[in-house]
């Protein structure tokens, strides 16, 4: 089975690849693709109203009783329910995709109903996921909910013939199952530590006949999502650095253990960073013109740049440190590693040391890997 997703406008990219980075990685028979939302069609029809709690606690989905997620008061840029499916509608035609083959719309508009995930009740396999929100509430990384509600998606499928039908169905009391109605984003917090299905729930999986390497997939989804919140959580009492990789063909770097999360590093970055990781020991920053083919290596193949002319030139630079150049690439490295993990974390993963003498990453290199 396909399943689309398309990048709705105002989401960023790095955030949308990021979370297929992360949704991709389970195999099996659903098949996760991406897409960006034509331009044509793009979401432009948001409304922005003052969002009471009071008047939000009011909402219900139509034609059932059922109180919605709840946020503060604020102004809040939403979408008329119809119109997510709409665009659904409109990236389907646009990409010729098959009317059985779910077509998913990830946007951080929030919604009508305030629901942070939902179908078409026209019976269509049109969806949306809001991935908006979610810094506000428990998550450390916002890829965690949605790629849960991403690939709870073929599961509920096989479940439910109707999102009026799984609406109908969810669990009003929490039971740390994938169909617990959340009222709130951060009540989602139970199911992705559980990653479990209630006892109901798995009967109904056999009685539906639902493909059971559908359901292993899933399963394995919920279950590396969890083993990540639990190595993210024990950073706080426990500060173990994750694996890294750098994926050396496709010149991209991420830490293993938190779900492949890759490190936005630009080309000159990287050749820095990579550079410093054959080096356990260190180098001082005088002696950077004796590794100059070294470093013109890498820059060439992390830069693709074919000009040799211009990599001489940059890594020239870089090696005397011209205008404070090297100093920056490594206080950006830095800056993006602690953007991904606490401090102390990425402190072993940044180019420390002091003036004058020997710079080096502290990482345990037997957590390292380069290559395929
Ligand atoms: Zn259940």
């Amino acid at each position: 089975m396909n399943i689309h997703l398309i990048r709705s406008l105002e989401l960023d990219q790095e955030k949308f690849v990021a979370i297929y980075d992360l949704i991709h990685q389970y195999s099996g028979p659903v098949q996760y693709l991406i897409h960006e939302q034509p331009d044509e069609y793009s979401t432009d029809e948001v409304e922005t109203e003052i969002w009471e709690e009071e008047r939000i606690a009011k909402k219900v989905m139509p034609s059932r009783n059922v109180v919605c997620d709840n946020v503060a008061p604020y102004p809040t840029q939403f979408l008329r329910w119809d119109s997510i499916f709409d665009h659904c509608e409109a990236a389907r035609r646009f990409y010729h995709i098959p009317d059985d083959e779910p077509v998913v719309l990830l946007t951080e508009h929030a919604n009508e109903y305030n629901w942070f995930s939902g179908a078409d009740r026209n019976g269509k396999r049109n969806l949306f996921v809001h991935t908006g929100m979610w810094d506000r509430y428990i998550f450390y990384d916002m890829r965690y909910p949605v790629v849960y509600l991403l690939a709870a998606i073929p599961l509920r499928l096989q479940m439910f013939d109707t999102f009026e039908d799984m609406v109908g169905y969810f669990h009003q009391e929490p039971r740390g199952c994938m169909n617990d109605f959340c009222q709130e984003k951060k009540d989602i917090g139970l199911k992705l530590r559980t990653a479990d299905i209630c006892p109901d729930c798995r009967k109904r999986i056999q009685d539906r006949k639902a493909d059971p390497q559908v359901v292993a997939q899933v399963f394995r989804v919920f279950e590396s999502i969890r083993t990540q919140m639990l190595f993210r959580a024990s950073f706080t009492h426990n500060p173990t650095p994750s694996r890294l990789w750098i994926d050396y063909p496709k010149r991209k770097v991420y830490l293993t253990d938190l779900g492949n999360l890759r490190i936005p590093l630009n080309p000159m970055e990287k050749t820095v960073f990579h550079f410093f990781l054959n080096y356990p020991d260190g180098v001082a920053f005088s002696a950077l013109p004796d590794h100059r083919n070294e470093l013109c290596t890498l820059y060439r193949h992390y830069s693709d740049t074919p000009v040799f002319a211009t990599i001489t030139a940059r890594i020239d630079d870089i090696c005397a440190n011209k205008r404070d150049c090297l100093s920056q690439v490594i206080s950006r490295i830095r800056r993006k590693f602690e953007d991904a993990v606490p401090e102390e974390i990425a402190g072993q993963y940044v180019i420390g040391g002091e003036a004058g003498r020997k710079r080096k990453i502290l990482i345990d290199r037997s957590l390292v890997s380069i290559g395929e």
